[in-house]
């Protein structure tokens, strides 16, 4: 309604109507009665633009069919169908669109006024219905969309994004807690940063996870700083000016796997029932979706792990021989097929041996790991450096011809020979010597050449003294 002039509330109705008797009569009738506030609208575009900004008390039509495209349980608002013309018709689309409040011409003034008196009644219900309604249809379109999304990490983010922007929320993340450790839980979804995984988070700090991890039920803090739960962690709150939380245990077979957690901020406001209601709905009926994007997640991460062990020198850390070979096969097709450059280093430590022969294999093992540190920090993302085998390394420099290749193997053989291992005396320095092949020289023809060349650059370079850098040539 609208405020009269002295302080009543006029009742706000929308006519649309296109049949002139039928306007006729409605307009004598709120002239007569002023209580009610009525605005005449002619087109539908203009009525659905209307009805989209505000809900009036009561919406009053001639026949459905004259609002083809909306949908009356859309509207959201009591609606009373006026019908004249062709009765039996119109009766039939009232009954498709649900609407239950008509009359019948000819038309009565007293009959309209109680229609109208008793749709305005059911206005509030209505309004609850509808918002209920909306909510749920947000549900079950959440539901819809995550088990036809393939990736369940996007399935996550889908889930606190709608959530944030159905409720208006500061921060909403979604919360896993592995059974195996109760002491701590892991952001694996939050709204504010769709990039953001597995950031660990301490128990300790969050009584309000804990309380929703032992009682099972959504827990809600309407004043953060006032709650006597949250008092040991009130400093580290109030700076952040939390305002309310609200925390919903997903339940998985009878387990918390996690909760969904939302906060608003002290300018924001508070949740509602509604809210509450709606998450917990969300929470619920998305319980076996999240639980198998938990799944994945670890899975990945165990996959991830086996991978990299799969990859790894176990000594150095370093990318071993195998995935060295994997790296080498793709960086040698892109570098033929858009005739780039691609150099390797061939790297061996001089006289290792007598490291070990000298202060044992244990501290050769330290030595050794530390040299490849070395290495590893003057390394290139774009470069690859892997252990090709006890002491002796290769790198891979894609995009960079000979001379260049020449130049960063004497930068590292000079770094090198200054460095001082601090395991070892510090008057016997290692030395390295390095062999370089190029691509595209010489007679290169395939991959494998490239590494037999500068294995061969490596010997000569052995042989010719050690501690020094030979780029390949044909005569080797
Ligand atoms: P140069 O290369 O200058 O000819 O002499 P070198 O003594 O380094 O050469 P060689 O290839 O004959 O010997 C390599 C030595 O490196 C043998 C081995 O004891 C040592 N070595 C290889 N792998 C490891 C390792 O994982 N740990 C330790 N401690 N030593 C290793
Ligand atoms: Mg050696
Ligand atoms: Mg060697």
């Amino acid at each position: 309604g609208i405020k009269h002039g002295k302080g009543v509330m006029k009742r706000e109705i929308f006519v649309y109507d296109k049949n002139k008797e039928t306007l006729e009569f409605l307009r004598e009738f709120f002239r007569e009665n002023n209580e009610y506030s009525a605005i005449f609208i002619k087109d539908t575009q203009s009525l659905l633009n209307k009805l989209n900004k505000r809900k009036p008390d009561t919406l009053v039509i001639g026949s459905p069919d004259e609002l083809k495209g909306i949908s009356y349980s859309k509207i959201g608002c009591p609606v009373i169908s006026m019908l004249s013309g062709n009765i039996t018709k119109s009766i039939r689309s009232l009954m498709q669109c649900n609407i239950e409040c008509y009359l019948i011409s000819p038309f009565h003034k007293e009959d309209f006024e109680y229609k109208l008196k008793t749709a305005i009644s059911k206005k509030g219900l209505l309004e609850n219905i509808y918002g209920e309604k909306k909510d749920l249809e947000t549900v079950l379109e959440s539901i819809h969309l995550i088990s036809s999304t393939l990736d369940p990490k996007e399935a996550l983010y889908f889930v606190v994004s709608k959530i944030a922007e159905i409720i208006n929320v500061t921060r909403c993340s979604m919360v896993s807690i592995p059974p195996e450790e109760r002491n701590h839980a892991y952001v694996i979804s939050t709204f504010e940063d769709p990039k953001i995984a597995n950031i660990k988070l301490d128990l300790k700090k969050y009584p309000e996870i804990r309380k929703s991890l032992s009682t099972r039920k959504p827990v809600f803090i309407r004043d953060a700083l006032k709650d006597p739960l949250l008092r040991e962690v009130r400093h580290i709150i109030a700076p952040i000016g939390i305002r309310s939380i609200l925390v919903i245990p997903i339940i998985f077979r009878d387990e918390v796997i996690g909760t969904l957690f939302l906060r608003t901020s002290r300018s924001n406001h508070t949740f509602t029932e509604r809210e509450i209601r709606l998450c917990t709905a969300i929470a619920s009926s998305s319980a076996n979706l999240i639980y198998n994007a938990f799944l994945h997640e670890k899975v990945e991460n165990e996959k991830s792990q086996f991978e990299k062990l799969a990859i790894t020198d176990y000594l150095t850390g370093l990318y071993n021989v195998r995935y060295f070979y994997r790296r080498f096969a793709e960086e040698f097709s892109r570098t033929r097929r858009y005739k780039f450059h691609l150099s390797s280093l061939m790297i061996d430590i001089d006289h290792f041996k007598d490291i070990n022969d000298r202060y044992g294999h244990r501290i050769g093992d330290i030595v050794l790991s530390k040299f490849a540190n070395l290495l590893k920090k003057h390394t290139r993302k774009s470069d690859v450096l892997a252990r090709y085998g006890g002491e002796e390394f290769i790198m891979l420099l894609p995009q960079t011809p000979a001379q260049a290749a020449v130049a960063k193997a004497e930068a590292l053989r000079v770094l090198i020979g200054k460095h001082w291992f601090n395991e070892i005396e510090r008057k016997s320095r290692l030395t390295v010597s390095i062999g370089v092949s190029s691509y595209p020289t010489h007679n290169i023809k395939d991959k494998d050449d490239l590494v037999t060349f500068a294995d061969k650059a490596l010997y000569k370079a052995k042989s010719t003294g050690r501690n020094i850098v030979v780029l390949y040539n044909s005569h080797m």
